[in-house]
């Protein structure tokens, strides 16, 4: 039997003591690398408890000192940066560049973090009636709670708790309970960067978990990121509890190329943006929309793509990792068999892949279909695996318009030389996060990451100054200051030279 992965409540990792338990297994093995207990209704009550007790004195603790945590914590971070890809890596697949890069973009957040002083001063105004000043001050709400999926482990808690906390409140993060080893560690690492205990707890578990969270009176905000059924579901009911929710969904990010693209370029970008960590990326370029003659250029997408392969972490020339989990691999499998049977032209099958060494994997190679229309249910639903699809369209105006009618608006780009086409695209497009010559535009955490209609619900995006909205409330001061001077005298000894 391995070892249960405790939970963190009160500043002590505690054993689960439920009986529902699920396996962590290394996708690429299916060695149990870890037993998850799912947090009873008992835990989770003391993890809220513990977090509401803490609010009162963390809200205290001076802004300049919760800075100074999050400098010691991306310290930290930073030191074991290979540490937590590694853990990532096991129970991920990601290949170890990948992990490093999921670890270094939630150190990013906890940069921006350092900076919370600066992010939470507020406005004033003098004199806005006759000695009256009035200012405002962001407070924080209270005890805020987390939900995150499994795709970027490291990244997507810190996106999360680093800001909230560092806002001044407290904080319940329920990870994805596929790899939920990553977190806990995060949460180690926190303690030792000096949190004091209270401020963060991690439970574990999955469906009943999150709705527990989501009904419980003591929690006034959620962050939720995960697919749109989820995310739907997490904001229908997190609002109907009157909480604050920001809910971070699914995608079907699209790509334009135009003629007058670097072909060089294009070719390299769709083949990192489709199959790079496996697909499974929220602003993963799903789809590859050809304007006009740029259709040409399809043969050569297919080899570059047959050119890579997945493999294990460890391996210098994999491009990517295993899908996580079988039943991942085989939804991916089914898509790829609609998409033949539809009538899409599979140009590039990647359904039986093997890896020498690793029979068990969760292995996807890259595919590619061309001739896709907008009815296929490959078109219509997130794959989330190393698939590319391919759209050919006479002009610039009717791929503006097929991405405009896809439900989703997390990401696009469109790679061209033309100004004017580029300047078009960003101006009409209805997707909230575009690149121009650049395949995935995920912004730096000093922006906020801004997806658009069903691929968002909320209104405060996550990170950025966004999210410091989101964790906080303004407080509107008006003071007026009895003076026995007469009003309408002012000092005239100033020297105005
Ligand atoms: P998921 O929706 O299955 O799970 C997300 C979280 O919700 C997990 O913590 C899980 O335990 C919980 N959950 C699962 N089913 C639930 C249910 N029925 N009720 C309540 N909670 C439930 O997502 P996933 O497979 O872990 O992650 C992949 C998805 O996340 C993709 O759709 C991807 O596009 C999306 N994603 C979006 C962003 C973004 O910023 N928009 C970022 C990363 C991932």
């Amino acid at each position: 039997m391995k070892e249960r992965l405790p939970l963190f409540i009160g500043g002590e990792f505690v054993a689960g003591e439920s009986h529902r338990i699920l396996a962590v297994t290394n996708p690429a093995t299916q060695e149990v690398l870890t037993e998850l207990p799912f947090a009873t209704q008992e835990e989770i009550d003391r993890a809220v408890a513990s977090a509401k007790r803490t609010f009162f004195s963390w809200r205290e603790t001076p802004v300049p000192e919760r800075a100074r945590l999050m400098l010691r914590y991306q310290h930290l971070l930073k030191e074991h940066q290979d540490d937590i890809a590694r853990v990532l890596s096991r129970e991920t697949g990601k290949i170890f560049s990948d992990a490093q890069g999921d670890v270094w973009r939630g150190i990013e957040v906890v940069e921006h973090a350092c900076n919370i002083a600066s992010l939470m001063m507020g406005e004033t105004a003098e004199n806005v009636g006759g000695r009256i000043d009035t200012c405002t001050y962001t407070q924080p709400i209270g005890v805020c709670a987390g939900i995150t999926p499994f795709n970027f482990p490291a990244m997507i808690p810190l996106w999360m708790f680093p800001l909230a906390i560092a806002c001044g409140n407290t904080f319940v993060l329920k990870p994805s309970e596929h790899d939920p080893m990553t977190p806990n560690l995060l949460a180690e690492l926190f303690v030792e960067a000096g949190a004091p205990e209270g401020v963060l707890q991690v439970i574990h578990g999955g469906r009943d978990q999150v709705d527990a969270l989501l009904a419980h009176p003591d929690i006034r905000a959620i962050s939720f990121v995960g697919s749109l059924p989820v995310a739907r579901h997490v904001y229908r009911t997190g609002t109907q509890h009157l909480k604050r929710v920001q809910a971070m969904s699914g995608a079907k990010n699209h790509m334009v190329v135009m003629p007058d693209a670097n072909r060089e370029r294009v070719i390299r970008s769709l083949v990192g943006a489709s199959c790079g960590a496996a697909g499974q990326r929220c602003m993963a370029i799903s789809v590859a929309v050809f304007v006009g003659d740029a259709a040409n250029w399809i043969p050569d997408i297919r080899n570059a793509m047959a050119a890579v392969s997945p493999g294990p972490w460890d391996d210098g020339n994999a491009a990517y990792g295993p899908q996580i989990n079988p039943e991942a691999k085989e939804r991916i499998l089914k898509l790829i068999a609609d998409g033949k049977n539809e009538g899409a032209d599979c140009l590039l099958d990647g359904s039986n892949c093997r890896v020498a060494g690793y029979p068990e994997g969760n292995w996807i190679g890259p595919t590619l279909f061309s001739k896709v229309s907008p009815g296929m249910r490959i078109y219509t639903e997130e794959i989330f695996g190393p698939v590319l699809l391919c759209a050919q369209v006479g002009g610039l105006d009717e791929a503006i318009r097929i991405i405009n009618a896809n439900p989703y608006g997390n990401g696009t780009s469109i790679f061209t030389s033309s100004g004017a086409a580029a300047r078009k695209f960003q101006h009409e497009i209805a997707v909230g996060q575009v690149g121009i010559n650049i395949p995935i535009p995920v912004p730096l955490p000093f922006f906020s990451f801004t997806g658009w209609r069903q691929s968002f619900f909320g209104d405060q995006h996550a990170y950025g100054k966004q999210a410091v909205k989101f964790y906080t409330e303004t407080k509107t001061v008006m003071a007026r200051w009895p003076d026995d001077a007469p009003p309408g005298e002012p000092n005239m000894t100033i020297n105005l030279a």
